[in-house]
């Protein structure tokens, strides 16, 4: 039996709704730019006759269940949410074709893309990694996942409100890059493997939150999401 220095980091995992068996995370995904009117207001725009998408990377030790409250992190005075359709990768795939993309899909959920939207843009307008802005504990939140294996999802709303008020409402059948397009387009750059859940990106009316707000948020047919803002650390 090996034996380690100290604990190791948990398995991180999330629940299946109707069972009991928990799904194991393995990376964590996020599409950038992938709603017009979202890279619009970020002030770049993106042109899909010439332009690839984009991808970064969170750790799978920031994953929060929707639910929780959260600390204010650190180091920023503009903490953004993004609503985001999740997709659930569950079978292993490399250079797969938008017309077998299908198979590699376990299901979906609802998550929240949380962003130090400060250090991201100064990192971004310096040309740095945005590590800072986007890779933080509890930076990463997740509903339950819906098992829908093979189902691609052209077409649902998506949803986002801060202490009920609304701050993002479309549809993920905006999404620039669509759920086939980012399977088989981020196979070509990674071996997928499952449990690898890919964020595909928010809509446009991202916003900051403050301590003691509490976001809502749902994609239709799939799954609502809920996290409380706590004080900060
Ligand atoms: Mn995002």
């Amino acid at each position: 039996m090996t034996t380690y220095l100290f604990t190791p980091p948990p398995i991180q995992s999330l629940a299946v709704r109707g069972q009991s068996a928990r799904l194991p995370i393995n990376r964590i995904f996020c599409v950038g730019r992938n709603y017009h009117a979202h890279a619009i207001e970020m002030g770049r725009p993106v042109d899909k006759s010439v332009e690839q998408a984009f991808y970064f990377t969170k750790s799978p030790q920031t994953l929060v269940h929707s639910g929780q409250t959260v600390a204010y992190p650190p180091r920023t005075s503009n903490y953004h949410f993004e609503m985001e359709l999740v997709l659930v990768i569950g079978k292993a795939g490399f250079r797969v074709s938008e017309a077998n993309a299908h198979e590699l899909v376990y299901g979906y959920a609802a998550g929240l893309d949380m962003t130090r939207r400060d250090l991201q843009l100064v990192a971004r307008d310096k040309g740095r990694p945005w590590d800072t802005g986007k890779d933080f504990e509890q930076g990463a939140v997740c509903s339950e996942i819906v098992h829908m294996p093979g189902v691609v999802i052209e077409n649902a709303a998506i949803d986002l409100e801060v202490n009920g008020a609304s701050k993002q409402s479309s549809n993920v059948e905006k999404l620039i890059w669509n759920i086939r397009e980012i399977i088989a387009d981020l196979s070509t750059y990674y071996h997928l493997q499952p449990g690898d859940l890919i964020y595909t990106g928010t809509p446009e009316g991202v916003g900051a939150v403050l301590p003691g707000d509490k976001i809502t948020g749902r994609v239709d047919g799939v799954a609502e999401i809920e996290l409380t803002i706590g004080a900060a650390q």
